[in-house]
Order: structure tokens, then C-alpha cells, then sequence
């Protein structure tokens, strides 16, 4: 009986461990796996920005729940979130319409959003480019985390907070079916751990478990190129800052009555060709983060996607960010890929096997606004079936 549990989730990205999180806040004994030292994928590789305001209408709630999670777990642990709140940029009449449209969604959700003229955007981030900066769109309650940082000490704090969960890193799970009436897992260490229900959180780790069924799921990975700047503590740039290719991306802005008619003008076609939207989060070591592009494999050919850098495709997001900003954005300190599963037709992968074990991955570009608030009411849901 040591090794029964009532939930286990594979996988201690920021999914799975916020559905951990919440399957011991239902007082379940719970165990969560990680298959390496600690999380290393997309949970620890992205911005950190927690941005509700670029959700579409389902999620964005769960982005509402998101924050309220964050915020009340950092009152009482500090997991590295911070309230600066995000700013999207508009650099043309588009992008223009579309945050002015934007803001009326948000007024009938009673989100507080303010459009800023230029010069108030100057005043509060004076490094933007004057040519660039049109107008802008605020969300002054929305926040940022430290993506290096949150996961390990969320893990810190979860096992801390709840005695029923119990956290194993290096523990891959290799095998996971149904037995009767509970599910069998096993260990690449041969050992065997049994639960009433299993969670995998596998992100995009699609050869250990299920391999044929991820196969035709329809999931694909992206790849992300960031870069990160030597620190620059002088540069005033708080917040999640977001620029015209965000406004010409995100799913809020889809929703915008005009999103439809916007066309994209020639000297945005070769940034959009390589997914590229310019995005800036300063850490809290005075670095700046600057991404990033998208390029797209299927789940059982992410290998083609490679794991280095396009020098090319850094350029173009630096040629970009030095409309959009004027302090020097060459001052490359690190840069990396990331990489997350999506799917084009769902917001995110849910497959359940004989109502025991649970699959949640292809959360999307999403996952660190989001996976508190989604993990709440889909451990609730398989909980409670
Ligand atoms: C460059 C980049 C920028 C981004 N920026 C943002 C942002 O600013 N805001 C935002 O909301 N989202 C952002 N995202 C998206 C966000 O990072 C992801 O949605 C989120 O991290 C996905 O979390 P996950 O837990 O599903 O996956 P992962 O972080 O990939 O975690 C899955 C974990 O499961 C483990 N695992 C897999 N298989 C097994 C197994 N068999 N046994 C044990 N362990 C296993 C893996 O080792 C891994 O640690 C960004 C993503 C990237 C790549």
C-alpha cells in the first residue's frame, strides 16, 4: 500500500505539477514524477509573462484563475511573480483598431484595461522608440514570473505545504496501464507505483508513453528562438512588454471585430513567415529576454526541428526590436531554443484511457498564464467522475 496513491501525474512541468497542486489541495495523496534532475523544457525555457489579457474567451478565465493562484501562493512563499502589468504596442492603424477594440472586450468583462497616448508610454517606459510607439493598451493587474526560477520553488513550496504529495525527480515512467481497477505505472528503475487515477503531463515527450496515439493525434511542436541580454539594471522596461506582431497574433485580439480584414504590410512578411512577434521581459537580474519565432514539426518528427540557433532568424528579431526600442538590443548575453506541442483544431490535448489514466499536454504557448486555472477544474473533473 506504501506505493498506492490516489493521483499520480507524470510530468513536473508547470502543468503537471499545478495538477499535483491541486489534487493535494483536495487533501488526495498524490505522486508526481519527473524524468530528469529537474523540469528543463518549455516551463523553464519561456518569458514568465502571465497575460490573460492575450487569452481567447474560454482561456482567458482560466488566465483570471492563474493569476489569483500566483499570487495568493506568492503571499505565503516567494516564487518569483511580480506585478507589472503588460503593455501591448501599437505601431500602425491596424494594430491601432485592434487594441481600441480589444479594449472595449476587456470593458465588458469588466477587465481593467487603459489605452496610453505616446507620451505617457514614454514617460513610463522612456526607452521605447518614439517613431514606433503609436499607442498602447495596459493591463496594469497582470504579472510576470521568473521562468528559471518559479517551477522549482512552486516544487518547493507544494511539497512543503502538502504532506500527501510526494515529489520524485529522476523517475521516468516508461509503462502506465489499467489493471483492474486501478492503474499500474513503472519506473525506468523497475519500480512500480499503483493510483485510483494517472495524470500525464508529458509536454512534448512523445516517444516514452503512448507513442501510437500521440502519433495520430494531430499535435504539433513548435520551436522558439529566445535571446537574453547582457543585464541592463539602467533600462527602465518593467512589465510584459508586447508589440504590433503580438497584437497581429494573439487569440483576444482574433476576436476583434477588424482581425479578420487586417492585412500585412511587406516589411512585417518575412518576420511573419518565421512566426516571429517581438516580445521584451526584463528578469530580475537587469536581463533583458527578447523572442521569438515559431517553426512547426509534427509530435513524431520533432527531431527535424534541430537544436540550434538560425542566425538568420535572430537578426530578424533583432532588426525588429530596434524599431521598437532604443536601447542597444545587441548585447546578446545567451540565447536558446524552446520548444512546445500545440494542436491547430484544440486549445489543448485531453485523452482519457478506460477513465484512469489522463492525458493533458499541447497546452500551446499558453501554459504559464493558464495551467493554474485549467489544472484546478481538470483535476476536479477526473477526480469527482
Ligand atoms: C520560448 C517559449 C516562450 C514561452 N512564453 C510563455 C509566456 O510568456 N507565457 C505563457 O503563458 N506561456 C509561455 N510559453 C508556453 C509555456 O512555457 C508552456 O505552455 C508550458 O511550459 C507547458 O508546460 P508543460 O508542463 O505542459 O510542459 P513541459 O514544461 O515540457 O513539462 C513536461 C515535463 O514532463 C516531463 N516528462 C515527460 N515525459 C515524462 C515521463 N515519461 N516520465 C517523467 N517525466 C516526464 C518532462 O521532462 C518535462 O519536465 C512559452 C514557451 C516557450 C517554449
Amino acid at each position: 500500500m506504501q506505493n498506492h496513491f490516489d493521483v499520480i501525474v507524470v510530468g513536473a512541468g508547470v502543468l503537471g505539477t499545478f495538477h499535483a497542486y491541486h489534487a493535494a489541495r483536495l487533501g488526495k495523496k498524490v505522486l508526481l514524477t519527473e524524468k530528469d534532475q529537474y523540469p528543463t523544457q518549455a516551463t523553464v525555457r519561456n518569458f514568465g509573462q502571465v497575460v490573460p489579457s492575450g487569452m481567447g474567451s474560454e482561456w482567458f478565465n482560466y488566465g483570471l484563475k492563474g493569476i489569483s493562484t500566483y499570487q495568493q501562493i506568492q503571499s505565503e512563499f516567494d516564487v518569483s511573480i511580480r506585478n507589472n502589468g503588460s503593455v501591448y504596442i501599437a505601431s500602425d492603424d491596424d494594430e491601432l483598431q485592434l487594441i481600441h477594440e480589444l479594449k472595449k472586450l476587456m470593458d465588458s468583462r469588466s477587465y481593467e484595461a487603459h489605452l496610453l497616448t505616446t507620451p505617457q508610454c514614454l514617460e513610463k517606459w522612456p526607452t521605447l522608440n518614439n517613431s514606433y510607439c503609436k499607442e498602447a493598451l495596459f493591463f496594469p493587474q497582470e504579472l510576470s514570473a521568473e521562468p528559471e526560477t518559479l517551477i522549482h520553488r512552486l516544487l518547493i513550496y507544494s511539497s512543503q505545504k502538502f504532506p500527501n504529495l510526494t515529489y520524485r525527480p529522476s523517475t521516468t515512467i516508461i509503462d502506465c496501464e489499467v489493471k483492474g481497477d486501478h492503474v499500474v505505472v513503472s519506473s525506468h528503475l523497475k519500480e512500480k507505483f499503483t493510483a485510483d487515477h494517472a495524470i500525464i503531463c508529458n509536454g512534448g515527450e512523445f516517444k516514452l508513453l503512448f507513442a501510437d496515439l500521440f502519433r495520430s493525434s494531430g499535435i504539433i511542436v513548435s520551436k522558439l528562438q529566445m535571446l537574453r541580454t547582457i543585464p541592463m539594471a539602467s533600462v527602465p522596461l518593467e512589465g510584459n512588454i508586447l508589440t504590433g506582431l503580438t497584437i497581429r497574433r494573439y487569440e483576444s485580439f482574433q476576436e476583434c471585430p477588424s482581425y479578420a480584414s487586417v492585412q500585412t504590410p511587406p516589411h512585417l512578411a518575412e518576420l511573419k513567415k518565421w512566426g516571429i512577434h517581438v516580445l521584451f521581459k526584463k528578469a530580475i537580474d537587469g536581463s533583458i529576454i527578447i523572442g521569438d519565432s515559431h517553426e512547426y514539426a509534427e509530435a513524431h518528427k520533432t527531431d527535424d526541428l534541430g537544436f540550434s540557433q538560425s542566425e538568420y532568424i535572430n537578426q530578424l528579431m533583432l532588426n525588429e526590436a530596434k524599431r521598437i526600442v532604443t536601447f542597444d538590443v545587441t548585447q546578446i548575453a545567451q540565447s536558446w531554443s524552446g520548444f512546445y506541442p500545440q494542436h491547430n483544431e484544440k486549445d489543448i490535448v485531453e485523452m482519457d484511457i478506460e477513465k484512469r489514466i489522463h492525458i493533458r499536454t499541447a497546452i500551446g504557448g499558453k501554459g504559464m498564464t493558464t495551467s493554474a486555472g485549467y489544472a484546478e477544474e481538470s483535476v476536479a473533473k477526473i477526480v469527482n467522475a
